[in-house]
Order: structure tokens, then sequence, then C-alpha cells
């Protein structure tokens, strides 16, 4: 008999039959390096399977993820992480972030300016905390379907990530073939978010697709509201 490492638990043969764990963890060698890059790159469940999944139907996929399978795609975090990492090289590389991201509101000498500014260059983080915001309001909006705003926001990460990816995607084409491609494709972008919300909670339903521009808008516009709050806040406090 063998005692589980992880969970105590005596048992004969490779594997603890509790929780799994096997009895000897594989040393870490250059195959489990391998391994482990081909895990993430993996054209099965992978970050390009997962892209490729999130283009075709989106709002199903995700609801797929949720709900019945979390093995197809990669896991929201690291996925949101990676598409802020490609969408920061790209716009360092092809510099074309200032063609559409104009958050300049000027109250001046207040320290609104230097919220907006910093989030104007850190689109991801832009991204991330917008997505609170939109979550609260999709959650009003379809309060009937099942879903907690943890899985709401779930949805909006996968949907953020791949907004990301377009950008930079875009971008990089503008940027190397010097047209405004971005400029006109960028309501494509915004599309594709409706699109898959719509999707996520019941495709068949066409008031689904409308309520998702206005959950977006509504969460827009209290982002900025918070936001403008928390700098006249700061300044009060100076
Ligand atoms: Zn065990």
């Amino acid at each position: 008999m063998s005692l589980c490492k992880k969970c105590k638990n005596e048992f004969q043969g490779n594997y603890c039959p509790n929780c799994g764990q096997p009895l000897k963890v594989e040393r870490i060698n250059g195959r489990y390096f391998l391994s482990e890059i081909g895990s993430i790159l993996n054209l099965e469940k992978g970050f390009f399977h997962t892209i490729k999944e999130l283009l075709i139907r989106p709002g199903h996929n995700i609801k797929l993820y949720i709900s019945e399978d979390r093995s197809k795609l990669v896991k929201p975090i690291l996925f949101i992480i990676i598409c802020s990492l490609i969408y920061a090289l790209f716009v360092q590389f092809f510099d074309f972030q200032d063609e559409y991201i104009d958050l300049q509101i000027d109250v001046s000498g207040s320290s609104v300016n230097l919220l907006f500014q910093w989030l104007t260059k850190n689109y991801g983080y832009l991204n991330i905390l917008m997505s609170v915001f939109v979550a609260i309001w999709i959650q009003i909006f379809y309060r009937k379907y099942d879903f907690n705003i943890y899985e709401i926001l779930i949805m909006l990460l996968y949907i953020s990530g791949m907004q990301m990816l377009m950008f930079s995607f875009l971008g990089a084409v503008g940027s190397l073939t010097k047209t405004k491609v971005l400029s006109y494709a960028a309501n494509l972008i915004f599309i594709y978010a409706f699109w898959a919300t719509g999707q996520f909670f019941d495709k068949r339903k066409i008031l689904n697709y409308l309520k998702a521009p206005v959950s977006y808008l509504l969460g827009l516009i209290t982002f900025f509201i918070v936001t403008l709050g928390i700098g006249l806040l700061i300044d009060f406090i100076k």
C-alpha cells in the first residue's frame, strides 16, 4: 500500500483512486518542457484552437465552457493575459494605438486627466475594468437566464481577448499597408461582441442581440462616471 501525497488516502497501483494523483510525479526534463509549451499552443484545445472556436461560434463555445466542458478552451484569465501581451507587443511594434482609442477628457489640472491617460495607455486593463461594469448591466438585462456575475465576466474576458487580437491584427495590417483599415473595421469588432453576447444567451432570440449594445454602452457610461468620480475624489483629498 502507498500513501497518497495529496489526500493521504492509502492505495495500491500507480494512481490514487480517490483524487487521481499519480504515485510518482514525473521529473521535469526536456520532454516536460516541450509538452508544456505544446499544451498551450495545442491545436485541439490550446490557444490557437480557442481563437478558432471563438471566431466561429463565440457565444456557443463560451457557454459550453461554462456549463459543460472546461477542456476545450484555454482558461479565461490565461487567455486574456496572452491576448493583452500580444496586443501590447503589436502596439509597440506597429504603433497604431492613437488612431482609435482617444479618451481625451480635459479637466484642467485634475487627477481625472492622469487616470484617463493611464487607461488609454493600458488598453488591456481598461478592457478588463470596463468588463466589470458591462457585466453588471448584462446581468440586469439578461436576468431571466441563470448566469451569475462571474460567469458573465468570464464570457466578457473571452470576448475582450478576441477583440484585442482583432485590434492587433487590423492595426498591424493598417500600419503595414499605410491605410486606415482599423478605423473602418473598428465597428466590426464591436459588432463581434454584440453577436457573441446574443449567441451566448440564446441565439434564436433577436432581442438578445439588441440588448447587447445597450448593456455595453451603459457599462461604458457608468465606467466613465465612476472613473471621473474617483479622479475628482482624489483631487478633493489632495
Ligand atoms: Zn489521493
